[in-house]
C-alpha cells in the first residue's frame, strides 16, 4: 500500500474508532438517514429519533415483534423503547394484531360516532368512576385540551408546570422557568412568542410548600398540570408532600389539578395513578435500596395516550362529568378532531386493554419483571464499580449516572452524560436499544424475557 493510501486509511480507522466502534455495523441505517436529511427536517419526524445526544446516527427500523426490533441493517435489538411507552403487550403483539384487521374491513375512520367509543370510554371511566372521557389524536392534543377546560371551566387563565415534566409541544408547555421562582415563563424554543407563554408559571419539581403557596397567592391559578411520576426527565420520584400541597391549594383556590398520566396511565397499573391512588417506586442509590411508597389524591382531571392506542395515534383528556360538561358543543370550551376515536386506535386501544384485563396478574407480573431488570442493573454497575442510581415503578425504569436519586430536573441534569453516552453505544453494540437520551425512561412490555435481560447484563460487564 501507498504511503499515502495508508494515510488515508489510519485516518478512517481512527474516526470509526472515536466517533463510535459500532456505527460500520448500522451501514444501512446510516445511509437511509443520510436520505431522509434530504426530504425531512433533520432527518426526523420526532426530535429524539434523531440520536443526537448520544452523538450516533439512528437506527432505522424494518420491523418489530416482541420485546425486539430488527434494524434495516438485519440487526436483531432487545428494544427498551418500545415506541417511548406506547406498546405494553410487545410488538405486533398477536390479539391487537387481530383485532386490528377486523377493524380494518369496516373502514378506517368515518369522522362520525361510531359504537367502539363508548365501549372504549366505557373501559376508562370504569378505572377511575365518575369521570368521563374525550379522545384526541394524540397526548399533545389531550394535555392542551385539558389546560383549556380548567381555564374555561374556573374562567381564570394561569397554570402551572413543572421544569422536567412533558406535556407534548402546544406552545404554552415550551417554557422555562422565569427570572424570579413565581414569575411567568420564558418560551423554550423560537418560534414561541412570550405572550404564548405568560399564562404559564413554571416551578422546580418537588417545589417546597412556600414556593406554591407564594404562586398561589400572587396569581389567579385555573389548574396544575404535572406528571404525577415524570419520566420525560428519567423517573423522578415525587415527594408525598407536595403532591398533597398541590392537591390542596388547587382544593382551596378552586382551581383544576390535572394528573398527565400520558406515559403512566395503564402502564403502572390499570387506569394509572389516578385509579391506583397509589404511588409505589423502587430505588437503589449510594444509601442503599429502598421503597417509596405513599397514597395520592385524586386530581380533577387526567391525559391518557401511549399504552391506551396500543401502539396506533391516541391521546384522552378525562375529568368529572361537572367539569368535561364544559365541552362544546353543550357547553362553551372547544375543542374537536376529525380523525378524534378513530376506528383504527380504539380497536388497537380496546385489545389492548382486554388483553391486559384477561391476563390475571398482569401488572403484578410487569412489576416482577421490572424489578429483575432493575436487578440486573444494581448488580452490573456496582460489581463495575461505576456509581448509579435507579428508580422504577412498574413497567419503567430509568438509570441516572450519579450517586443520589435526583429530586428535579436541575440534579438529572448534573449527572454524567458523557457516561451515559458509552452506555448507550456499548449496550447497542452488544444488541440492546435504550432511549437515545439521558432524560427518558425505559419501558419494559409483557413480551420481554430473561433472554433480554441476559444480554443486557452481558453488556454492562462489557463497560
Ligand atoms: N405527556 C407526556 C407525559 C408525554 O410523555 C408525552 C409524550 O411523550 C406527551 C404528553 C405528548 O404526547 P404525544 O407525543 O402523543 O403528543
Amino acid at each position: 500500500m501507498k504511503r499515502k493510501e495508508k494515510k488515508n486509511e489510519r485516518i478512517k480507522k481512527s474516526k470509526r474508532a472515536s466517533s463510535d466502534e459500532m456505527q460500520y455495523e448500522f451501514d444501512q441505517s446510516k445511509a437511509l438517514f443520510e436520505e431522509a436529511k434530504n426530504f425531512i427536517p433533520s432527518g426526523v419526524n420526532s426530535p429524539v429519533r434523531s440520536f443526537s445526544q448520544v452523538q450516533t446516527p439512528p437506527v432505522f427500523v424494518k420491523k418489530a415483534k416482541g420485546s425486539e426490533i430488527i434494524t434495516e441493517d438485519g440487526i436483531k435489538l432487545s428494544d427498551f423503547i418500545m415506541s417511548w411507552g406506547a406498546i405494553i403487550l410487545g410488538h405486533a403483539y398477536s390479539t391487537v394484531k387481530q383485532e386490528l384487521r377486523r377493524a380494518m374491513e369496516n373502514g378506517f375512520s368515518f369522522g362520525l360516532c361510531h359504537k367502539k367509543e363508548i365501549e372504549f370510554a366505557k373501559i376508562l371511566s370504569s378505572s377511575i368512576p365518575g369521570f368521563i372521557f374525550r379522545a384526541t389524536n394524540s397526548g399533545t392534543e389531550a394535555c392542551m385540551s385539558a389546560v383549556r377546560v380548567a381555564r374555561g371551566f374556573t374562567e381564570k387563565k394561569f397554570i402551572i408546570k413543572f421544569s422536567g415534566c412533558f406535556h407534548g409541544h402546544a406552545d404554552q408547555f415550551l417554557t422555562q422557568a422565569g427570572s424570579g421562582l413565581a414569575t411567568f415563563s420564558i418560551p423554550s424554543s423560537s418560534g414561541v412568542p412570550p405572550e404564548f407563554t405568560s399564562c404559564t408559571i413554571t416551578l422546580p419539581f418537588n417545589s417546597p410548600d412556600e414556593i406554591l403557596e407564594e404562586t398561589f397567592k400572587k396569581y389567579e391559578i385555573a389548574g396544575v398540570i404535572l406528571e404525577v411520576i415524570p419520566a420525560n426527565m428519567g423517573i423522578v420520584p415525587p415527594e408525598e408532600r407536595f403532591i398533597k400541597k398541590l392537591h390542596s391549594l388547587c382544593k382551596s383556590h378552586s382551581a383544576i389539578l390535572i394528573y398527565d398520566e400520558v406515559v403512566t396511565g395503564f402502564r403502572v397499573s390499570w387506569g394509572g395513578v389516578s385509579s391506583k391512588r397509589k404511588i409505589e417506586l423502587i430505588i437503589y442509590d449510594e444509601d442503599g435500596q429502598r421503597e417509596i411508597s405513599f397514597d395520592v389524591p385524586e386530581p380533577d382531571m387526567v391525559t391518557f395516550g401511549k399504552v391506551i392506542g396500543g401502539g396506533l395515534p391516541i391521546g384522552v383528556f378525562g375529568g368529572r362529568k361537572e367539569i368535561m360538561e364544559i365541552l362544546a358543543p353543550t357547553g362553551k370550551v372547544y375543542q374537536s378532531g376529525t380523525l378524534s376515536g378513530n376506528p383504527l386506535s380504539l380497536s388497537s386501544g380496546i385489545a389492548t386493554l382486554k388483553t391486559i384485563s384477561s391476563h390475571e396478574g398482569f401488572y403484578k407480573n410487569l412489576r416482577k419483571k421490572t424489578f429483575e431488570l432493575f436487578l440486573v442493573l444494581k448488580e452490573g454497575f456496582s460489581k463495575k464499580g461505576i456509581p448509579v442510581s435507579i428508580v422504577m415503578e412498574t413497567g419503567m425504569i430509568s438509570v441516572f449516572f450519579r450517586s443520589k436519586v435526583p429530586k428535579n430536573f436541575e440534579e438529572v441534569k448534573n449527572s454524567d452524560l458523557d457516561m451515559f453516552r458509552r452506555f448507550f453505544r456499548v449496550l447497542l453494540k452488544n444488541g440492546v436499544l435504550i432511549p437515545p437520551s439521558p432524560f427518558e425512561a425505559w419501558f419494559i412490555s409483557f413480551s420481554h424475557t430473561a433472554k433480554d435481560f441476559e444480554k443486557l447484563s452481558k453488556a454492562i460487564s462489557q463497560m
